[in-house]
């Protein structure tokens, strides 16, 4: 289960089998706790999105000391709702990246980060090899198999066995929320098979569906060899808590962003 944790008037979300897993620290953060103001309020942690440095700053270092792990240590750059995914490690600290959605990595104390405000987090640990990714899967990535994608370079680049990966699926837009027209349900069926398990009709509005992203991605982890019983999976949709999480679909361009945060403990 997912629960929020409060730590110096900080909100942040983390999941049970991560933490338990006593190897990684990680989050998932929410807007609370920060000192941004107007649609930043309070933690916006994106430095892009046209909010004051400083207050990032603030924000970063706030989040990070209640988390456990160093600012200057974060891998993250621009996201192009793709799949593509990148090994990285101490030498891409800092670095600005593109074109990346996702990373890897075995090296501890690197801090793998992907931002999101409804996108989909997903969050991967192979216990026995000590190897983590994340991953962002808007509804793009999560038609174009971005869950899959990121799996296959766990195995790929550091023959990671899917039976030993635990993952997670944070929060974002819900199936209650995400309302989509025909041309996006056409791109998942051409891409995923099982579409029509996680695509319903919206009630209130006969030419639009409903898609529920966290059972897709859910899905697409299971068929990469994930066994269900290691996947946990968020109950808080972003536009429906407003109180708690930026929302794209709410609030449009005018707003902060939260991070997913992703580290291998030393030992
Ligand atoms: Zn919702």
């Amino acid at each position: 289960m997912l629960h929020i944790e409060e730590k110096n008037n900080i909100k942040y979300c983390v999941f049970e089998n991560l933490e338990n897993s006593g190897l990684v620290n990680h989050c998932f953060s929410t807007r609370i706790g920060g000192v941004s103001k107007g649609v930043y309020e309070s933690l916006n942690i994106s430095y892009t999105r046209g909010d004051k440095k400083e207050n990032v700053d603030e924000n970063l270092k706030r989040l990070s000391n209640a988390v456990g792990f160093n600012p200057k240590n974060i891998v993250c750059g621009k996201q192009i709702h793709k799949t593509h995914v990148l090994n990285v490690g101490k030498k891409d600290c800092g670095c600005d990246i593109c074109g990346y959605d996702g990373y890897v990595t075995d090296e501890p104390c690197v801090v793998l980060c992907t931002f999101h405000a409804d996108c989909v987090p997903l969050y991967f640990l192979d216990v026995k090899k000590k190897v983590i990714a994340l991953s962002h899967a808007g509804w793009r990535g999560t038609a174009a198999r971005m869950a899959e994608a990121t799996v296959k370079k766990m195995t790929d680049t550091y023959g990671c066995n899917p039976q030993d990966i635990i993952a997670a699926i944070g929060p974002s837009i819900g199936k209650c929320c995400f309302q989509v027209d025909e041309p996006v349900v056409k791109e998942f069926r051409k891409n995923i098979d099982f579409t029509n398990d996680f695509i319903f009709n919206d009630e209130n509005d006969k030419d639009r569906y409903k898609i529920d992203l966290w059972g897709v991605n859910k899905k697409l982890m299971e068929e990469a060899g994930i066994p269900e019983k290691n996947i946990e999976v968020t109950n808080l949709c972003t536009k429906c808590s407003p109180e708690l999480f930026y929302s794209h679909r709410n609030m449009g361009n005018n707003r902060g962003s939260m991070a997913a945060y992703l580290m291998l403990k030393e030992f």
